[in-house]
Formats: structure tokens, C-alpha cells, sequence
């Protein structure tokens, strides 16, 4: 039994049932492609979650998936590997860890193998830094052949982003992230979950329902089916939880499992990013076409005056907020500044029974996003931008889109809740694959490294 369909409950299901064993996956949300719009005329607005979470204190809505498909449905879809790197965090931020505090029981070895059959399965490449691609620099849109061409000239090394989206389906609209795809190009688990619910008579899809509680001692599940007022008890040999960081790390407190894993909640990270938007005098085209193509990795491990750890940097659509007039002059770069694992950062359950969560960034995680802001402002310049202006991690706090870390695996009890198949120390039966699981949040997106890491259990899972 599986619960949520996102990256990692949707490739822990689908590895599950082609190996013949029985499946049922639980998913809270709508089939995303439900033809009925929202209220706000809309399509498919409505996979974005509308539960208010306590946030520092606010309530607010929080900006992730709902559906089949959870974040994976409405993600940019760039599937970047970390570096070899980010799987020894006391390398680069050791300064500011405690012993055995986000230490990796895997090696980047071990999920090697995991990350090319991720990427087989959406038939992309890695990111390779200077490769623009096997169509050359007139496969990529104008704005970027120009942005390659000037990056180059000033020694940089630009590459094409392994994006896992069909490019002979992709209708290259501008507002991709944030969105389900008109056309499914942007390959989410949602295509591959509905076509095995279909197909595979050991494979079934329950939408609409929502797990409420799970049981400590044996692997049983409670469910609450919407419109439906009586709770459904579910009985499998073993439960496979995948609800995303925060909802994993509540499910997990509301059933009690908090006396038991002292960290359950704790180290709740989502990346300290930096934006700098760009505005050129030739068009971009960005509120016309899909120009986010780009990334560059030279700045991963800091500058020459700036030697601490920042992260990838690419490129993003342009806002919707803006006319599309500026926004065809707009270009905008992202930095994903790797934050630091805090404990004080944490998901709760309120004596009322609400979702809270508390966040907020280390000093030094402050820092080095204002650093980025700094590279990227000079990036936009060298590549002739006529003004740069800049956001750093403190801007928006309600997009957790990189949500990790509430349920991170270790060798240690006491400073990790789950052993190295992700089951909470000393139990057998469950087994957490969404992004709980990350002790460190990485250079990188997540979202690749969750599916990898839902393969890498899922075959513990069938070969034992
Ligand atoms: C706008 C946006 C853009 C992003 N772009 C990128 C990108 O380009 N690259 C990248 O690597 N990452 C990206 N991410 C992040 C990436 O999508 C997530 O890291 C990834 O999907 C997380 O996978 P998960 O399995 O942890 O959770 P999710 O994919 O969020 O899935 C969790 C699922 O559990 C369901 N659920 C929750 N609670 C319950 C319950 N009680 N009962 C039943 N079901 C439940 C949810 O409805 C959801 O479907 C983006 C995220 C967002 C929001």
C-alpha cells in the first residue's frame, strides 16, 4: 500500500507492480486532467493544495502538488543529479554540522545506477556543462543561443538543462512550472500511475481519499474517502509513505510516532534560492515561449572570493504577474543555495489537530543567497541585460515546491528517524520515500534523487 502519488510514491508504485506484486496506491487529490475547471475558469488550477498550513504563525497556503501525480504534476521538470559531493555534507559545511548531523548512509555509487533509470524512463540526458544538446545551439530558443554565445565569450559554461519533457509534444507555451501540461509533454508520475490503474490488474488508484492516521505496530492504515463521513481501515503487508515532507512528517506525529523518533518533523529544509530578473532591450520572448533551457554549474562549490557552498544555477520562466510585454524582455535566473539542516525547522501538529510548520533560514544560509544574487546580477549584465533586479530565499516563503528533510535517513537513531530502506529505525513494515527522507537538501533540485531513491528501496523491497 502506497500513499501519495508523487515522485517518490509514484516511482516506488510503479517498480512495485511491474515486478507483479499487488499495489494500491492512496492519493488524497484529483486525477489532475479532471476536465473540470476551477472556479477561477482555469483549467486544472485546482491540484494545488488548498489546505491552509499554519506558517510561522500565519495561516497560509502552501505551494505544492495535489493529485496524481502530487508536485511532479505542476514541477519545472529539470531532473538534475547532485553532485558526488552533496552525499558528504561535512565536506563543505562541516563548520556549521554536528557530528554524524546529515550524514548519507548511501553513496552516490549506490544511486548512480537509480539516477540513469530515472532518466531512462523520461528519455533525457544528464546535465553536462557547454553541452547546448545534440541539435546545437539552433535547438535552443533565440534568447538563449544569444545567452550562450555571450556567456561563452566571457568564459563561462553553460549547458542545456535535462529537462524531462517530450519535445516533439511540448507546445512550448510560457507558463510551465505551476501548471499541468496541456499536452502531458512534461513527463510527470501521473502518465505512467494512470496507464498501470488501467492496464494492470494488480494495480489500483484510489483518488479523493486521504489518509488520516497510520498504525505504529502493524501495517494498517485509516482513510477518509471525500464525501464520505466513516473512516476506512486498510490492511496490506506493508505501507510505503510518500504524502511529500510536510504531510509525511504530520501523518507520521498525528499517529503518535513522535515519542518514539525525537527528529520526526525536524530539519524541515526547501532551499535558499535567489532570483534576479533581467530585462533586456531585444526581445526574450518570454510571455510567449518556453525559454527556461539553461544552467550553469561552475558556481556550485562558491566563487574564488566566495568559497562556501551556493548550488546550481538556471534559468526559470517568466512571472505570469507581469504583462506579457515585459515579459517578453524579461529573462530569469534561479540559484538553488543548498540550506542548512536545522533542527528548530520543523512540522508540528497542534493541540487543535493543525499543520504547523516553522522555518527560518541560518544566517549563513542568508548569506550566501545574497551572494548568488550578487552572481546572478553580473550574469544578467554580462549577458546584456539593461537592468538586474534581484530577490533573495527571504521573498516567498509559501513556495516549498523543494520541500525535504522532516524524516531524514542516517545511521544514527538519535540523529535521524529512518535506516538506509528508509524504514523509521527498528521497524519493518513502513518505509518513508517522499523527500523526508534528504538529512541534507543538496546543490540541486530534489526531485530526481526522491524518484532514484524510491527505485533503490523499491528493489530492496522486491528482492527480499
Ligand atoms: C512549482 C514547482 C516546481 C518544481 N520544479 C522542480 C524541478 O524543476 N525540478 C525538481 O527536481 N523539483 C522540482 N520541484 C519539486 C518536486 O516536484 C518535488 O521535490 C517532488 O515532487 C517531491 O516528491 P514527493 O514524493 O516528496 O512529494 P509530492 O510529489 O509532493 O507528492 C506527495 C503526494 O502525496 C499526496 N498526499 C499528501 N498527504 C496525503 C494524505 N494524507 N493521504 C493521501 N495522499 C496524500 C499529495 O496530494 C501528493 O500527491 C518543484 C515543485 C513545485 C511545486
Amino acid at each position: 500500500m502506497i500513499i501519495g502519488s508523487g515522485a517518490g510514491g509514484g516511482f516506488a508504485a510503479l517498480n512495485l507492480a511491474a515486478s507483479g506484486q499487488k499495489v494500491l496506491l492512496v492519493e488524497r487529490g484529483p486525477d489532475p486532467y479532471d476536465p473540470r475547471p476551477d472556479s477561477s475558469g482555469r483549467p486544472f488550477k485546482h491540484v494545488i493544495d488548498q489546505e491552509r498550513y499554519l506558517h510561522n504563525g500565519s495561516p497560509r497556503k502552501l505551494f505544492m502538488g495535489h493529485g496524481v501525480g502530487g508536485s511532479t504534476s505542476i514541477y519545472g521538470a529539470v531532473l538534475l543529479r547532485p553532485r558526488r559531493e552533496d552525499f558528504e555534507p561535512g565536506r563543505h559545511l562541516g563548520r556549521w554540522l554536528e557530528s554524524e548531523d546529515g550524514e548519507w548512509p548511501v553513496t552516490y555509487d549506490e544511486m548512480l545506477p537509480y539516477f540513469e533509470r530515472v532518466e531512462d524512463h523520461f528519455g533525457m540526458a544528464p546535465f553536462n556543462p557547454g553541452d547546448v544538446g545534440s541539435g546545437g545551439l539552433e535547438s535552443l530558443a533565440p534568447v538563449n543561443r544569444r545567452l550562450v554565445q555571450r556567456w561563452r565569450d566571457q568564459g563561462y559554461n553553460p549547458g542545456i538543462l535535462p529537462l524531462a519533457i517530450n519535445r516533439s509534444t511540448c507546445i512550448r507555451c510560457a507558463d510551465c512550472p505551476g501548471y499541468v501540461c496541456p499536452t502531458e509533454a512534461r513527463g510527470s508520475t501521473r502518465q505512467a500511475i494512470i496507464q498501470q490503474s488501467r492496464t494492470m490488474d494488480n494495480f489500483s488508484l484510489w483518488t479523493g481519499c486521504e489518509v488520516q492516521s497510520i498504525d505504529r505496530h502493524r501495517p494498517v492504515i485509516t482513510v477518509k474517502k471525500a464525501g464520505q463521513k466513516d473512516l476506512v481501515e486498510v490492511r496490506a503487508d506493508r505501507v510505503i509513505l510518500s504524502a511529500g515532507a510536510i504531510n509525511s512528517a504530520a501523518l507520521l506525529l498525528r499517529s503518535g510516532f513522535g515519542d518514539d523518533y525525537p527528529m520526526l518533523g525536524r530539519c524541515f529544509m526547501y532551499h535558499a534560492g535567489a532570483v534576479v530578473f533581467g530585462l533586456f532591450r531585444q526581445r526574450t520572448n518570454g510571455g510567449h515561449s518556453f525559454i527556461k533551457q539553461l544552467g550553469l554549474e561552475e558556481f556550485y562549490f562558491g566563487t574564488r572570493d566566495f568559497p562556501h557552498k551556493l548550488g546550481i544555477v538556471q534559468s526559470l520562466p517568466t512571472p505570469r504577474a507581469a504583462t506579457t510585454a515585459i515579459r517578453n524582455h524579461l529573462y530569469l535566473m534561479m540559484a538553488t543555495v543548498e540550506d542548512l539542516p536545522r533542527p528548530e525547522n520543523r512540522v508540528e501538529i497542534g493541540r487543535d489537530g493543525r499543520k504547523k510548520v516553522f522555518h527560518q533560514f541560518h544566517s549563513y544560509d542568508m548569506e550566501r543567497s545574497f551572494h548568488c544574487k550578487k552572481i546572478l546580477t553580473r550574469l544578467m549584465r554580462d549577458a546584456g541585460a539593461i537592468r538586474a533586479f534581484a530577490a533573495s530565499a527571504r521573498m516567498n516563503k509559501t513556495h516549498v515546491g523543494h520541500q525535504v528533510g522532516t524524516a531524514r535517513f542516517g545511521t544514527s537513531p538519535r540523529t535521524s528517524v529512518l535506516d538506509r530502506w528508509c524504514r523509521p529505525h527498528g521497524m519493518e513494515h513502513l518505509h518513508v520515500l517522499d523527500g523526508s527522507f534528504l538529512p541534507t537538501s543538496m546543490g540541486a533540485s530534489p526531485a530526481l534523487t526522491i524518484m532514484a531513491n524510491a527505485l533503490r528501496v523499491t528493489d530492496h523491497i522486491i528482492q527480499n
